[in-house]
C-alpha cells in the first residue's frame, strides 16, 4: 500500500498546528504519512473571499457556500491517483469510534471538511455521494455542538494515525487498550486501570496482584477489571 494521505480544508488553517507535534509529526518525519492542511478561503471569489451565505428558508446563521468548497475539494483530490474518502464532519453524522477509526486508518486519501457557521451546503454531500472517485462519509465527535469541526478533526485523526504500522512504538499497545479489548462473548472491553512506582503513595496501595509476579493471576484480576469498569459504564 502506498503511504497514506490525510488532508484538512478549513477557515482556520492555524487550528490545525497540532497536526505537526508529538507522534503525528513524527509520523510525517519518518515518512510514514503525508498530512495536508488547506485553506478554505484561498477557493473563495470577491474582495472579501466570503465562504458563507444567508440560509434559504430562512432561520438564524449563516451556511457556507458549496462552491468555494468543491473547488477546494477537487484541488485537494487532484494531487493523488487514490480513491478518497471525503470526511464531512457534522454533529449529524454517525458517531466516530474505534472500528471506525481502524477502518479510515486503512484508506489511502482521506480529507476532512471542517464546518463552520451553520455548516456546508448539503450539495456538497449529494455532489460528491454521486462521483465514485469518493467515499462521503459524515461523521460526528459525539452529541453535542462544536464551533467548527477541527477539533473533531484532530480528535479523529490522532486516533486513526496512531493505527498506521509503524507510528507506535510499542504496536503491542494497541492489543489492550479500551474499546480493542474483547470480553468472553466477544463485547468491547475498556482497558483495566494502570499503575506505576511507587508501590504506596499518598496512602494508596498498588493491588498486590500486580506486584505478585504471578502472570496468570495477573492477566485474570486485569480482565476482571475490564469487564467491571466497561459494566460501569453502562449503568
Ligand atoms: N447547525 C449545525 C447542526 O445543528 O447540526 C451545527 C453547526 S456547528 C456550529 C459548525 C460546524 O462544527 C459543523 O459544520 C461541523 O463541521 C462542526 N461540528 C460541530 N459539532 C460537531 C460534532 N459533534 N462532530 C463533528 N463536527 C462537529
Amino acid at each position: 500500500m502506498s503511504k497514506p494521505r490525510f488532508d484538512v480544508i478549513s477557515i482556520f488553517p492555524e487550528y490545525l498546528a497540532p497536526l505537526s507535534l508529538s507522534l503525528l509529526g513524527k509520523a510525517q518525519e519518518n515518512g510514514l504519512v503525508d498530512i495536508g492542511v488547506t485553506d478554505l478561503r484561498v477557493f473563495a471569489d470577491g474582495a472579501h473571499k466570503s465562504v458563507d451565505d444567508t440560509p434559504y428558508g430562512g432561520g438564524a446563521g449563516m451556511v457556507m457556500s458549496p462552491e468555494p468548497w468543491a473547488r477546494a475539494i477537487d484541488s485537494v483530490a487532484e494531487q493523488t491517483d487514490a480513491h478518497h474518502d471525503l470526511v464531512i464532519l457534522t454533529p449529524a453524522g454517525k458517531k466516530f469510534d474505534q472500528a471506525l477509526a481502524y477502518e479510515l486508518s486503512q484508506r489511502d486519501h482521506v480529507i476532512f471538511a471542517c464546518g463552520r457557521y451553520e455548516g456546508i451546503d448539503y450539495r456538497i454531500t449529494e455532489h460528491y455521494r454521486e462521483n465514485p472517485e469518493f467515499a462521503v462519509r459524515e461523521i460526528s465527535i459525539g452529541d453535542y455542538v462544536l464551533n467548527g469541526g477541527e477539533v473533531a478533526a484532530l480528535a479523529i485523526l490522532e486516533s486513526v494515525i496512531r493505527l498506521i504500522p509503524g507510528v507506535l512504538g510499542n504496536p503491542a499497545s494497541l492489543d489492550e487498550e479500551s474499546h480493542s479489548i474483547k470480553g468472553e462473548n466477544d463485547e468491547q472491553l475498556v482497558e483495566y486501570p494502570s499503575y506505576t512506582k511507587p508501590a504506596e503513595w499518598r496512602g494508596l496501595e498498588v493491588p498486590a496482584v500486580l506486584l505478585s509476579g504471578n502472570h496468570g493471576d495477573i492477566a485474570r484480576w486485569r480482565a476482571e477489571q475490564s469487564a467491571t469498569r466497561t459494566r460501569k459504564l453502562k449503568e
